[in-house]
């Protein structure tokens, strides 16, 4: 058993003074209680769920930002499909090591992984590339939810174009036997999108998934992220992508609909009182140009949100509950959003912790008895907490700092950042460096 003692803790009651924290063998928090030090720590918060990732987008970060014409998501995704086609299981590893770590340093401690990049290089099918991000994420040790992604078609109705190759299984067997390969990795599942799942056939692959892995699996799909995805979808289904979703399978609270950043005022309203989570993905959607998630109502009325750091171009947990926040002032034209009357950054940063959890079917993101220990610690002397009292110190964070200003990382209750480090950056880094440029000269 392990124990950890921290000067101040986040808990969801709010603050709590001098705590120990007990640990049991699995990670979890055994007990609470009056601690008299030695100390881990000044201030410990849950770590944040990162509920959407794809890892080997940050091999694209800085790249393809020169204009040409009107450049678009669309012309974005040419690029990604580029790099896509190169990335071999050994990259993946090393990419997803570098990006894992900038994570844990971040804030991020457990991650859903919407992968994707199913086949090898030269079309070969199996669980290569899957065990590849699994083994990332074991040796940087931050948790990790797989979610093997199904993709079948290359936009509404149409066969897939060359550069999906890598991603498409076409027949559902198939899928299902790369899940069967995967399912010691407790995978949960993504639908890619409606334009590249047909609708009608969400509900039956979902039972299918749900005899082979369980009924309680956390299912994500991308969804109207799009203003031409939404046009797409109207014109091929008759509905608008939230209400095609809605219409053709029972979305619940395992659900997690990721982006939805144009949808209707009822179908909102519909997710809402489903109780699934919406996953903004406020740095992706920005660099992607997607828009801005329309949260008010939504969020005013208690529905489920998590952030996720998806593209991976920018990794920074504080930053992604920054521009929840400020997408919203933004598109209001208001302050304190997201805040209560004690502040911004502790409902913030609890709502994220508890949307996170649901979105990935995990007891982390609160620092109560049974979840998983994991903390993002802070300690005095950073830039942007001069002046506050520790209690200030969140507010201060998600308003002045950002993921820079963490000093240890805890997941499971070991340690996996020291002081701002993780181990073997250096080695991770160089290695990452001559990958990534093979990758681009090729
Ligand atoms: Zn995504």
């Amino acid at each position: 058993m392990t124990r950890l003692q921290f000067r101040y803790l986040l808990t969801p009651r709010g603050w709590a003074r001098d705590r120990a924290v007990a640990i049991d063998e699995a990670g979890r928090i055994e007990a609470i209680e009056d601690g008299s030090g030695p100390w881990d720590g000044t201030l410990a918060v849950p770590g944040v769920p990162n509920a959407h990732s794809h890892v080997f987008q940050r091999a694209l970060a800085g790249r393809g930002e020169a204009r040409h014409g009107e450049d678009s998501f669309w012309s974005w995704r040419e690029a990604m499909y580029a790099l896509a086609a190169r990335i071999d299981a050994e990259d993946l590893y090393v990419i997803a090591r570098q990006a894992y770590g900038e994570m844990l340093a971040s804030g991020f401690t457990s991650v859903a992984e919407f992968h994707y990049l199913h086949h090898a290089v030269d079309g070969a099918r199996g669980p290569e590339q899957a065990e590849a991000v699994v083994k990332a994420a074991r040796d940087s040790g931050i948790r990790l939810r797989l979610l093997p992604v199904l993709y079948q078609l290359g936009g509404f109705g149409r066969a897939p174009g060359a550069g999906q190759a890598r991603f498409v299984h076409e027949r559902k067997d198939d899928f299902l036997r790369l899940l069967e390969a995967l399912k010691g990795h407790d995978p949960g599942l993504a639908f890619h999108s409606l334009r590249a799942v047909a609708p009608e056939t969400l509900s039956g692959t979902l039972a299918d998934v749900r005899k082979l892995l369980g009924n309680d699996i956390p299912v994500h799909i991308h969804i109207a992220e799009q203003q031409r995805e939404v046009e797409d979808c109207v014109e091929a289904t008759g509905h608008s992508p939230i209400d095609a979703l809605l219409d053709a399978v029972e979305v619940d609270e395992h659900w997690s609909l990721v982006h939805a950043t144009h949808p209707r005022d009822y179908e909102l309203r519909a997710v809402r009182e489903r109780g699934a989570t919406i996953v903004v993905c406020p740095l992706t959607e920005a660099y992607l140009g997607d828009g801005l998630f329309p949260g008010r109502d939504y969020l005013a009325g208690g529905g489920s949100v998590a952030v996720g750091s998806d593209s991976n171009a920018r990794i920074d947990a504080v930053e992604e509950l920054r521009w929840l926040e400020y997408g919203q002032r933004l598109s209001d034209q208001a302050r304190a959003r997201l805040a209560d009357a004690d502040g911004l950054a502790v409902s913030l940063w609890q709502r994220a912790g508890v949307g996170g959890a649901q979105a990935l079917g995990l007891p982390v993101g609160t620092a109560a008895l049974g979840a998983m220990a994991d903390f993002v610690v802070l300690e005095p002397h950073r830039s942007s907490l001069l002046g506050h009292e520790p209690e200030q110190w969140l507010d201060a964070l998600v308003v002045a700092g950002s993921g820079a200003d963490i000093a240890d990382v805890y997941v499971g209750g070991r340690r996996v950042v020291e002081s701002g480090h993780w181990p073997r950056a250096a080695d991770i880094a160089g290695r990452y460096d001559a990958v990534v440029k093979k990758l681009m000269e090729s």
